[in-house]
């Protein structure tokens, strides 16, 4: 088929075109999420420009599958192999165990995804799920010489190859620093840059989650689960592998290390990166404490759609800024957008030629290196054009398959909550009417009955000066 789409590659440090392996069928995978908390909004944009990857391949005619890890253990605290693993932290933090935080904060992030219309992807793997496949692949780069064993864990030796720092042109030691300010050196490494793949000595020893191996009692490091989580489901070649940047290093640069030498090939050919959504501080990160989630903006009165709508207005390839200010505008920009198209008469015929010209101009935007912006602009001007209502209807459904801003269902869905408030409003109000006329009589058990019953309705009632007065709990 026809290979339309072009973006940046950066393993190979520019915009190119998409070739997979296979003709018409593409083989992606993404790093999830470490699941010892919620997912800070900076997350999710890199999974919102993931999906929308993903969106695009499917509307140009691919046959995608796609795979996702959950690291519920493993990862460390720093990405160099030191500190306390992050779900032992969080288990630690809510007293519970690590199963029960992975499980929650696993529903939790998919629970997020639903609210911003990201696609669930193909396959979805914990970590704890792939021990044996871990240890297989650690027992063959042992054997091929690749791995050693070094005060009771395993570590990858970089020095067997060629070239380690595939994705830079940085030099060793600045990307070193990039990694190491506040972290112990590990005297067991025979190159600073080696990794580890299986701990059976780390120096927190109270790990919760530990496995028989060939080396002893221990868990695996966090960068063997992508290479044998994606090869369980993709096999020996993949197309794409995504995350967001601070992944290159060393996360992807290891994984590429341990999966080539492994399987002693070229693995993966393009390599999709995300920039960061920062703060004023800076990026935005869960170890941080204080972030941004989903959840908190929808307790703001922002429907999560409009976060969508603000990364999509943003290149992925540019770092992006939080503001309320912004955030405030895309939510009007949002509602008038929807309006317009909610008011499109659906029924008429859609003028063919036209609806291609649109289509192709939109797919064209899409193609140049995912370009969410200008693909927006081309709604905006379609909607502006000369051309039946049915057939602006059509395009706005079929924008809708790679934006997923729910452009043709948000207004009547809209319409229907605000056609529910007012049902709920009048009942209330005949409710209170009933408990006042109750209490009159001294009839207390029966205006205390009204008031549960509304209570389990999730409505509060509220005796003030002013009279009764109701609000959601
Ligand atoms: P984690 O749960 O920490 O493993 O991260 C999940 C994904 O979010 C990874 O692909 C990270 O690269 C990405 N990520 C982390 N912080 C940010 C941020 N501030 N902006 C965008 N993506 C991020
Ligand atoms: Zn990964």
């Amino acid at each position: 088929m026809e290979n339309k789409l072009h973006f940046y590659n950066t393993l190979t440090r520019r915009v190119e075109q998409f070739i997979p392996n296979v003709d018409g069928k593409v083989a992606m995978y993404t790093c999830g999420p470490t699941v010892y908390h919620f997912a800070h909004i900076g997350n999710l944009r890199s999974y919102i420009m993931e999906d929308l990857l993903e969106k695009t391949l499917r509307y140009i005619g691919y046959d995608v599958k796609r795979i996702m890890n959950i690291t519920d253990v493993g990862h460390l605290s720093s990405d160099a192999d030191t500190g306390e693993d992050k779900m032992l932290k969080g288990a630690k933090r809510e007293h519970k165990t690590v199963m029960e935080i992975a499980q929650f904060y696993t529903d939790a992030f998919f629970c997020d995804c639903a609210k911003l219309n990201i696609k669930k992807p193909d396959v979805i793997e914990p970590a704890t799920n792939c021990i044996p496949e871990f240890i297989h692949m650690i027992q063959t780069l042992l054997e091929k010489g690749y791995a050693y064993e070094q005060g009771g864990n395993i570590y990858f030796d970089t020095s067997k190859l060629k070239e380690y720092y595939v994705f830079s042109n940085q030099s060793e030691q600045e990307l070193l620093v990039g990694v190491r300010d506040d972290v112990d050196e590990d005297e067991n490494k025979r190159n600073k840059s080696d990794f580890v793949l299986w701990f059976t000595k780390s120096k927190f020893d109270d790990q919760e989650l530990k496995w028989e191996s060939p080396w002893g009692l221990g868990y695996p490091g966090w960068h063997i689960e992508c290479s044998c989580i994606s090869m369980k489901h993709l096999g020996e070649y993949m197309d794409i592998h995504c995350g967001g940047v601070d992944n290159i290093f060393p996360h992807h640069t290891n994984e590429i290390a341990q999966s080539e030498s492994y399987l002693g090939h070229k693995w993966c050919n393009y390599w999709f990166h995300v920039h960061h959504l920062n703060d004023k501080s800076g990026k935005m990160s869960k170890s941080k404490g204080d972030f941004l989630t989903v959840s908190l903006l929808e307790s703001m009165g922002y429907d999560p759609i409009v976060y969508r709508m603000f990364c999509l207005q943003s290149h992925y390839r540019k770092p992006l800024e939080f503001s309320y200010e912004v955030l405030d505008n895309m939510s009007a920009a949002y509602e008038k957008l929807v309006k317009r198209i909610g008011s499109l008469q659906q029924d008429g015929e859609v003028e063919q030629e036209k609806y291609h010209v649109y289509r192709e101009k939109f797919e064209a935007a899409i193609c140049d290196d995912l370009n969410s912006s200008m693909a927006i602009t081309v709604l905006y001007d379609m909607l502006k054009a000369d051309m039946s209502d049915a057939t602006k209807y059509a395009l706005a459904e079929s924008f809708d398959q790679v934006l997923s801003l729910n452009l043709t269902t948000a207004h009547a869905a809209k319409a229907a909550d605000n056609q529910v408030d007012a049902e709920l409003e009048s009942y209330i109000l005949a409710k209170i009417e009933e408990r006042k006329a109750a209490k009159k009589e001294k009839d207390f058990a029966k205006a205390d009955a009204i008031r549960a019953e509304l209570l389990s309705r999730g409505i509060v009632l509220e005796d003030t000066r002013e009279g009764v007065k109701w609000k959601r709990a």
